[in-house]
């Protein structure tokens, strides 16, 4: 499998200064040491409780932030070296959508200048094949073209959603990153817009990085998953294998957290108390606070990333060979 992206040892790390006289007082370490790979024309989920850096990696990855170190290589260039002018071309590649529809569409302008914005951002003035890219663009996401002259507010929330991921694909990009996209919809909502997401994929050939702490959406759409702990990867694997054969103990505590129908009798690893603040993570391994087969070792080594089988990584000291 190509890689789309490949990120290397990427480092988040935001400085705290002391509110009077600003003097540096600690870092944030939103993201520590990511190696991850993003495969073409996969749906890649990324999972774990709020305050684990997925929001942080993803904005990392499309550099609307700016990484304190490592590598993000797209297409063979290293696009944390890219300056804004030369970010106009990647911008169009990889784009954002928002979890709040409410939030992301100008409540000022109408659906046909929202989706023609980013054609006037980019400087393409055919005013021809712009029109008939809006409607081709409304047509996929299930919409008539009659809604190219009303207001965001008077759609519902579902069908924003679906006016801010047409604006999102409206240039044809490569990648997408979805950052919880359906958690401000109503559950009944929810389906229509991951298969939406679904159908785009195929017909786009779009790869995407698929946020969410709903782990019943992200088996549902995902091809891998990656299970996130503060700042971490700790587990990545094929969805599949995940689901049915995942080795940490966090993502076991997650997949515990899901509701069955069926009561299983065996011993569940349950999460008690909140992730630790990222500006004082734990030494060790970062789960070493929560976690019910912590050794002596956890608490003061950190573990490498540990290969279970192909493509099934692992950052714990159960998985030492
Ligand atoms: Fe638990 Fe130790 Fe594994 Fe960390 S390395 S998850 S503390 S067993």
């Amino acid at each position: 499998m190509n890689s789309l992206f490949e990120i290397k040892n990427l480092n988040m790390h935001y400085p705290v200064k002391d509110g009077l006289m600003g003097n540096l007082i600690g870092y944030v370490y939103a993201l520590n040491n990511v190696n991850l790979n993003i495969y073409e024309n996969e749906i890649l989920g990324l999972v774990g409780e709020s305050g684990s850096g997925k929001s942080t990696l993803g904005n990392c990855i499309l550099k609307l932030l700016n990484p304190t170190s490592g590598e993000v290589i797209f297409y063979g260039d290293d696009i944390t070296k890219k300056t804004k002018r030369e970010l106009k071309e990647f911008r169009k590649k990889a784009q954002l959508i928002f979890q709040n529809p409410y939030m992301s569409l100008d409540p000022r302008m109408k659906i046909y200048d929202i989706l023609k914005e980013p054609f006037i951002i980019n400087k393409i003035k055919d005013k021809q094949k712009t029109d008939e890219t809006i409607k081709k663009i409304i047509k996929l996401i299930g919409m008539d073209k009659e809604v190219l002259s009303r207001y965001p507010h008077e759609f519902s929330g579902g069908q924003r959603q679906r006016i801010a991921i047409a604006r999102a694909i409206i240039l044809n990009p490569k990648f997408i990153v979805a950052d919880e996209p359906v958690s401000a919809l109503d559950v009944s909502i929810q389906a229509q817009i991951v298969n939406l997401l679904l159908k785009l994929k195929q017909e786009l050939n779009l790869t995407m990085l698929f946020i969410s702490h709903d782990l019943s959406i992200v088996k549902y759409i995902s091809d891998r998953v990656a299970v996130m702990y503060l700042g971490e990867i700790v587990e990545i694997a094929e969805k599949e294998e995940l689901f049915n054969n995942h080795k940490h103990p966090y993502t076991e505590a997650l997949l515990n957290a899901v509701p069955v129908i069926k009561e299983d009798k065996t011993k569940k690893i349950i999460l008690s108390g909140d992730i630790p603040s990222p500006q004082n993570p734990p030494k060790g391994c970062k789960f070493h606070t929560r976690c019910p087969y912590v050794m002596e070792k956890c608490k003061t080594k950190e573990p490498d990333f540990y290969e279970i089988s192909n493509d099934h990584k692992v950052r714990c000291f159960l998985c030492e060979k």
